[in-house]
């Protein structure tokens, strides 16, 4: 791997870090330290892939879209298949990852924070698993508007705590989780749900999720007998797309795209600032506050972006892209109707950008999008919006 695109003590370049109080940073780099420990050891990777395959259901496929790479008329497209996976998309790799991690630590109860419920949801399905306890904050204007997802993590065993301060969102969570970690670390791990926060997690989550392309490289030789020319993947904190990048970083020929809503562009729209504990570029307005986003996808409704993200378009080797909702909304339909798949509205931004894509490029040529969930959960919302 070449030296820029390798995390030095949790830099990616100008973004990434660790800005918290020094009793935080202290207990993050333990954490850091215990994932540089674990992560080549070969008995806590046979676990790890052992959970991949016998609870997650890996390695899922990658399968041909015959009919909407007919219908497109360019290049063939590909979908990694993650809306296969246990819970319905790629959060569930990262997860167990951390929570196998927190064991060996010797973790007695993992602590998580949840936007729309769907981290909490993966984080409460692998603790109960394991059999660690766990306690899920959830800002309270959250939980009511996501009522049926509280009830799936408490049904799974877990504690929601609706957090009641600020605007009683995702950051008051976030906010809340670090002050029972430091109040707590000596029996708690913190699991944070995306590739963003201070250092190790942007490393730790990449890592975990970097299954995703080394199955697909692996798939698409096997397939095709070379790599794609471009690997497409929806981007909210940028777990699914590093993952789904991971592998491909190196390979010079492969575009990496990375799709943004249009209602909440970190990087297309945002600034370099200093959110949440790491330096990346960040919808913010004059003040420092975060501005209002308005992703139809819940898991893409965020003002901030995993600081590697931020550091591939800086260097020019991810090219990042914005889709309205409006077109997610018609990739959604499209790729029901054509594959009998339901995409998560997340993933169909990315697939709304291939199908674009496809028609650019030749029909030699190969693409990969990542279809980093499924869209039962989004079903009954878009109803409401179609009726
Ligand atoms: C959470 C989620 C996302 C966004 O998170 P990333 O960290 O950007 O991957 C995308 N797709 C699905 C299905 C999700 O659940």
């Amino acid at each position: 791997m070449s030296k820029e695109n390798v995390a030095e003590k949790g830099y990616f370049g100008d973004f990434g870090g660790s800005f918290v109080p020094e009793d935080l940073k202290d207990i993050l780099d333990g954490i850091g330290v215990a994932f540089e420990k674990y992560k080549d050891d070969p008995e806590f990777l046979e676990e790890y892939r052992y959970y991949l395959k016998e609870y997650v259901g890996r390695e899922n496929p990658l399968t041909l879209a015959k009919n909407l790479t007919e219908k497109v008329g360019g290049a063939k497209i590909y979908l990694k298949r993650e809306d296969l996976n246990h819970t319905g998309a790629h959060k569930i790799n990262n997860v167990l990852g951390q929570i196998l991690l927190a064991k060996r630590t010797g973790a007695e109860r993992i602590i998580a924070e949840t936007g729309a419920g769907q981290h909490g949801v993966a984080t409460a399905t692998a603790c109960a698993m394991v059999g660690l306890p766990c306690t899920i904050y959830m800002g309270k204007k959250d939980t009511e508007r996501q009522r049926l997802n509280v009830f799936r993590m408490e049904l799974l065993g877990a504690e929601v705590v609706a957090v009641d301060k600020g605007w009683g969102r995702l950051k008051e969570a976030v906010d809340e989780a670090f002050a029972d970690l430091v109040a707590n670390h000596e029996t708690t791990f913190y699991l944070i749900g995306s590739a963003v926060g201070p250092y190790p997690y942007p490393e730790m989550v990449k890592y975990f999720q970097s299954i995703i392309s080394e199955e697909s490289k692996r798939q698409i030789l096997a397939k095709e007998g070379k790599l794609p020319a471009a690997v497409v993947a929806c981007v909210g904190g940028g777990s699914n797309a590093i993952g789904a990048f991971a592998h491909y970083i190196d390979e010079d020929s492969v575009r990496l795209i990375g799709v943004e809503p249009a209602e909440a562009a970190s990087i297309s729209k945002g600034k370099p600032a200093v959110f949440h504990g790491y330096r990346s570029l960040t919808l913010l307005d004059e003040d420092g506050e975060a501005l209002p986003t308005d992703s139809i996808a819940a898991g893409l409704d965020y003002q901030g972006v995993g600081p590697e993200h931020s550091h591939l378009h800086a260097i020019g080797r991810g090219e990042y892209v914005s889709v309205t909702g409006e077109e997610a909304l018609e990739a959604f339909q499209e790729l029901s109707k054509t594959e009998g798949i339901i995409p998560a509205l997340e993933s169909s931004h990315a697939v709304s950008h291939a199908i674009q894509l496809a028609k650019e490029l030749g029909q030699d040529d190969v693409i990969i999008v990542n279809l980093s969930g499924r869209g039962d959960k989004d079903v009954e919302q878009v109803f409401e919006i179609l009726k």
